[in-house]
């Protein structure tokens, strides 16, 4: 579904009641194979170099024009579209994504929790929750998931203090020598923004005010940074386009619409100004010049799963299911790792209406659901399959995981019941459905609470 896009007009409103200028922008989460695969290959060899294992760090993108970038709740990282789109070069991003990654691996994000208040765990879980549910496709349950975690906007006013920023900084430094990169990015960011340091509290981007700057501070960084940078490799022509390509994406999908005529003008011919173009005639609604400009992209880079990602998507969003087959399924055969592609071309399947693709679409399910089993879109769609296949017990049960990993516990607990009634205990089924019974039952929640919290966290861990 390429750039899923979910505006959170009660997020904003309910971080705007606590940090007006700072949040006025937020727009909430956005998932997309391309830019996560960019930003995780941007990332994964910090967070290798801080010890960290990569699989168990989360990296989640806020659709806000403002820079921040921030660690919560342990190893979750929160980077702005702001930061993406400011960032000059990779270099620039990595830098602050290794910064961040200090913070971790200093344990600052942790002390934060601890001295917010015994209650700010629980809210911070919420926000999770919440944030996995939004990814899935489910904005209602997420909006009021976020809506009743008002510690996120929270997150983005504490301040560090400036040894834990020092520290961040060392440790970011550590990083990058670690991975033979150069600091540049790091220093070159910071003086960027480093006006920032003459304005008011209020009027700072928020990774200001959370991450103060100054000039000792950058005077630090600088001495330590020329040496990381001397041992350094040249930053790669593979990241540059991909910082290019991903900002492309995102002017396209949720920039301002007259960003892409400005920013790429006609003469520019390169990649990034076409994918742009492509995705701005979509938005535009211009079916018909966006698939000319899609097929162009193809004919440039036949072997791009995004291209045809993004072909697919306008071929299905414009009622043509059957016809959006053939690239979606070649996006998957391209980029077999990403659980959203799979879950695109079973949409499509489903689309068909035919049931000889059936078959396929419960497949491609599964194994997204075996990469990001709290998807649940995917246990949606799933659901979708078992009712047209007859399955009905089986149907309910994958209607109650869907309600269960989008927060609504009341949902889950009425599916999971009619589920069991249908299933046989004995089977992997039956006890998933007993499970869930128990994970949502009414009489073992908190009172006035319609969702799971700490309980909703351990089934996701699966
Ligand atoms: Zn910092």
């Amino acid at each position: 579904m390429g750039l899923l896009k979910n505006v959170l007009p009660a997020l904003a409103t309910a971080m705007l009641a606590l940090t007006a200028p700072l949040t006025a922008s937020a727009q909430g989460l956005i998932r997309d194979a391309e830019i996560e695969q960019i930003l995780r290959g941007y990332a994964d060899p910090l967070f290798e170099a801080a010890g960290l294992k990569p699989s168990d760090v989360n990296i989640y993108i806020v659709q806000d024009d403002t820079l921040n970038a921030f660690v919560a709740a342990g190893q979750n990282m929160f980077l702005h579209t702001g930061l993406i789109m400011e960032s000059r070069t990779p270099e620039e991003l990595k830098g602050v994504i290794a910064h961040e990654t200090g913070h971790i691996a200093g344990g600052h994000s942790v002390t934060r929790e601890a001295a917010m208040g015994a209650a700010s765990g629980t809210s911070l879980i919420t926000m999770g929750l919440g944030a996995l549910a939004l990814f899935a496709g489910a904005p209602d349950a997420a909006l009021a998931l976020f809506g009743s975690a008002p510690q996120f906007g929270l997150m983005t006013i504490f301040k560090f203090t400036r040894v834990e920023e020092s520290a961040a900084d060392q440790y970011g430094l550590t990083f990058l020598e670690k991975t033979g990169q150069s600091a540049d990015g790091l220093v070159s960011f910071m003086e960027n923004f480093r006006y920032q340091e003459l304005m008011s509290e209020s009027r700072r981007d928020p990774y200001f005010r959370s991450h103060p700057i100054s000039s000792d501070r950058i005077a630090a960084l600088s001495r330590r940074a020329k040496e990381v940078t001397a041992k350094s490799h040249p930053q790669s022509e593979h990241d540059i386009e991909q910082l290019a390509m991903m900002k492309a994406k995102l002017v396209g999908f949720i920039g301002p619409a007259n960003r892409v005529a400005s920013r790429y003008p006609a003469t520019d011919q390169s990649l990034p100004a076409k994918y742009a173009r492509a995705i701005a005639a979509y938005r535009a609604v211009d079916i018909k010049l966006s698939l000319t400009l899609t097929d162009e992209l193809i004919s440039i880079q036949p072997d791009n799963p995004y291209f045809h990602e993004l072909k697919g998507q306008i071929l299905f969003e414009s009622g043509r299911a059957a016809e959006s087959v053939p690239d979606h399924r070649r996006s998957v055969e391209l980029a077999p790792q990403h659980a959203l592609l799979k879950v695109n071309l079973a949409r499509s399947l489903i689309g068909t209406k035919d049931d000889a693709d059936l078959e396929e679409a419960e497949g491609l399910l599964q194994d997204a659901l075996h990469l990001e089993h709290d998807n649940s879109f995917a246990w949606n769609q799933l659901a979708v399959v078992y009712a047209r296949q007859g399955r009905i017990g089986d149907a309910d049960l994958a209607t109650a995981e869907e309600a269960y990993y989008r927060g609504d516990l009341s949902r889950a607990f009425v599916f999971a019941t009619r589920a069991r009634d249908k299933l046989t205990l004995e089977t992997p089924n039956g006890q998933r459905a007993d499970d869930i019974m128990a994970l949502s039952d009414p009489r073992n929640r908190p009172r006035g609470s319609s969702r799971g919290g700490f309980s909703g966290m351990a089934l996701q861990t699966q």
